[in-house]
């Protein structure tokens, strides 16, 4: 999802226009945030982008944790491109120090770049496609700490159960973007990141249900076996 950015912006003037402001109730801030996440739910925290961490019981996920923010241009213009520690290390300040895994939805930069530092800092496992892992891999982590996995498995992680199915990436200017292959080294570029498999998760933990994708694509349902979830 490479136009979070600008449908952000969009979305705040469209909440009102949508009728969406009688969900604002639902929309809280915590009284603590630095408390401990209560067992019989699942905390989620915004980290920008596609990223969200979900929390329950003293244990934590990370989706599309991605904190360089890549400029613009440096995209478009299929720049060399690399992860920022520094700003790695800024994002991870609102991230419990102790992480399950990482669930990467594909291997766009946006979602992948800081994947490997990431990993480095908080010993997290990586969930996500063959290409993503071969990504991340190139940058010397273990394959050991990194689980490729395909639609209709499901991983059970800590209190944590990932089922995963087919995503859709989200259209920008009417196409997927770098859908080339994936370096075979380590990436450089913007496009060696490329866009790999996308994947959806329905993530499962203290009786409650939350779906998350690749972007999705209007008019194309998710999969019908996802069944009911709380939140997507
Ligand atoms: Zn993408």
């Amino acid at each position: 999802m490479m136009k979070w950015g600008l449908c952000a912006l969009l979305l705040l003037s469209q909440t009102a226009l949508a009728g969406l402001e009688k969900y604002s109730p639902l929309v809280v801030a915590d009284q603590n945030p630095s408390a401990p996440a209560p067992t019989n739910a699942i905390r989620v925290t915004y980290l920008g982008v596609n990223g969200f961490q979900f929390e329950t019981d003293d244990h934590a996920l990370l989706v599309d944790p991605y904190f360089t923010r890549v400029g613009l241009w440096a995209g478009a213009l299929n720049e060399r491109i690399a992860s920022d520690p520094n700003r790695v290390a800024e994002g991870l300040k609102h991230v419990r120090p102790n992480v399950d895994a990482l669930l990467v939805t594909h291997a766009h930069f946006d979602h992948l770049l800081d994947a490997p530092e990431i990993m480095r800092r908080t010993h997290a496992r990586l969930i996500a496609g063959p290409t993503a892992v071969r990504l991340v891999t190139s940058f010397g982590i273990s394959g050991t700490s990194c689980r490729a996995v395909k639609p209709g498995s499901a991983q059970r992680i800590g209190p944590w159960i990932i089922h995963v199915f087919a995503g859709q990436h989200d259209r920008l200017f009417g196409k997927v973007p770098f859908t080339g292959k994936p370096a075979l080294s380590k990436p450089v570029k913007a496009s060696d990141w490329a866009v790999g498999e996308p994947l959806a998760f329905v993530i499962e933990a203290s009786g409650k249900r939350i779906y998350i994708d690749s972007g999705g694509v209007p008019g194309s349902l998710p999969d019908a076996r996802i069944h009911n979830v709380d939140l997507a």
